[in-house]
C-alpha cells in the first residue's frame, strides 16, 4: 500500500505547491472563512495549512488520510458535473506517503482538537491536541522516504516561487476568504475577505488595477466577468494571466486564443496582456481537471465558448466603462 501510495503521490505531489493546492482545496471545501499558510523552505521543509472550516469528526481523522475512503463521488456521473474542488480521495493519502504529516482538527462544539500523524506508511493512534477549530494539515519533510523524487526539486527559491503561484491563483479566485501567507518567518501576504478589484490590486499590483477594465458580460447561461489590463499595458516581470472556468484555474489553448484575438483586433501585437477573468459555464457543458496535476478544460461546445469570450472581451476592450 505504501508503495501504491508512493507511486500516486508521483502524480499528486509533484512539489511542494502541488500539496498546497490540495491541501488549499480541502480548506475551501471545508467552507473555511480564514485560511493561514505557512512555509519553510519553499515548502520542502514545511507547508502548514490551517483553516476555520467545518473541521473533521475524531473517528474520520485516520480515515481521512486513507487512500480513496473519502472519495465523495458515488458514481462516476457524479464526474460530469463535480462542483467541490476535491472529489479524488488520495491527496492527503498521497501526500502523508512521502512526507511526515500531522493533521488535527477540532469540530465546533468539541471539547479540544484531535491529532493523528502520518510517517511514509506508519499512521499513530489518535491523540488530544490543541487548536481553537477547523484543521491544521501540516507537512514536513517532503520526500524525506523517497530521495530519488527529492532529488527533483529545485531551489528552496524556485519551489517557493511555485507555492506563492498556486497561492496567488486560489486567493485571487476565492475573494470571500481571507488569506495569509508566510515564508521563513516572513508575513508575505495579508489578504482580507472583499472584492476581487481589491484583491488583483494587492495580488496583481495597483498599476494593473489603474490600467485595467472591469467586465461582466453574458449571453444565455455563459458569464465572463473579472478585469482584463487595457491593451498596451506592460507589467514586466512574470505575466499576471489568470482565467478560472467555474471558479477553477484553468491553461486552455483555446481559451487563450480567443483572449490572444480580443487584443490583436484592438492592439495588433499586444504579447503580454494581464488579466484575471472568470467563466462561468453550465457544469453540463464542461469537463474540468481531467487529471489531478493537469488544468486543463474540454468544452462540450468549443467553437461557443471561444466566440462569447473572444467577443464580450473585445467589447469590454474597446469601451472601457471606467
Ligand atoms: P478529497 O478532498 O478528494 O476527498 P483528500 O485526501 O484531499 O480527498 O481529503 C480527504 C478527506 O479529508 C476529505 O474528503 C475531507 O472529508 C477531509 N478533509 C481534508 N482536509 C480537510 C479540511 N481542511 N477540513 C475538513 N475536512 C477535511
Ligand atoms: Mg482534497
Amino acid at each position: 500500500d505504501l508503495l501504491i501510495n508512493q507511486i500516486a503521490a508521483g502524480e499528486v505531489v509533484e512539489r511542494p505547491a502541488s500539496a498546497l493546492k490540495e491541501l488549499l482545496e480541502n480548506s475551501v471545501d471545508a467552507a473555511a472563512n480564514e485560511i493561514a499558510v505557512t512555509l519553510m523552505q519553499g515548502g520542502i521543509k514545511q507547508l502548514r495549512v490551517a483553516d476555520d472550516g467545518i473541521g473533521i469528526v475524531a473517528e474520520e481523522l485516520a480515515l481521512a488520510l486513507a487512500r480513496h475512503a473519502t472519495s465523495k463521488i458515488a458514481t462516476l456521473d457524479d464526474l460530469e458535473s463535480v462542483n467541490s474542488l476535491g472529489f479524488r480521495g488520495e491527496a492527503l493519502a498521497s501526500i502523508a506517503a512521502v512526507s511526515r504529516l500531522s493533521l488535527i482538527s477540532r469540530r465546533r462544539g468539541e471539547r479540544h482538537a484531535w491529532k493523528v500523524e502520518a510517517a511514509g506508511s506508519d499512521v499513530t493512534g489518535l491523540q488530544p491536541a490543541a487548536l481553537e477549530s477547523g484543521t491544521a494539515v501540516e507537512v514536513q519533510d517532503l520526500y524525506f522516504n523517497t530521495p530519488a523524487r527529492r532529488k527533483f526539486l529545485k531551489s528552496e527559491a524556485t519551489e517557493y516561487g511555485h507555492c506563492e503561484e498556486m497561492f496567488r491563483r486560489l486567493a485571487l479566485s476565492r475573494t470571500d476568504i481571507s488569506f495569509t501567507l508566510q515564508h521563513n518567518g516572513r508575513k508575505i501576504w495579508q489578504l482580507p475577505a472583499g472584492p476581487m478589484e481589491r484583491r488583483a490590486a494587492t495580488l496583481l499590483g495597483d498599476e494593473f488595477a489603474a490600467a485595467s477594465v472591469i467586465l461582466d458580460e453574458r449571453a444565455g447561461s455563459l458569464r465572463l466577468w473579472g478585469m482584463a489590463s487595457l491593451p498596451g499595458f506592460s507589467r514586466g516581470g512574470r505575466d499576471a494571466q489568470y482565467f478560472y472556468v467555474n471558479g477553477r484555474f484553468v491553461r486552455d489553448k483555446l481559451i487563450a486564443h480567443a483572449i490572444r484575438e480580443a487584443y490583436k483586433d484592438i492592439l495588433h501585437n499586444d504579447r503580454h496582456p494581464a488579466f484575471a477573468l472568470f467563466l462561468e459555464i453550465d457544469p453540463e457543458g464542461v469537463d474540468v481537471n481531467v487529471h489531478p496535476t493537469k488544468i486543463e478544460v474540454r468544452f462540450r461546445d468549443a467553437r461557443a465558448i471561444h466566440q462569447f469570450i473572444y467577443h464580450a472581451l473585445n467589447k469590454a476592450l474597446s469601451a472601457p466603462i471606467r
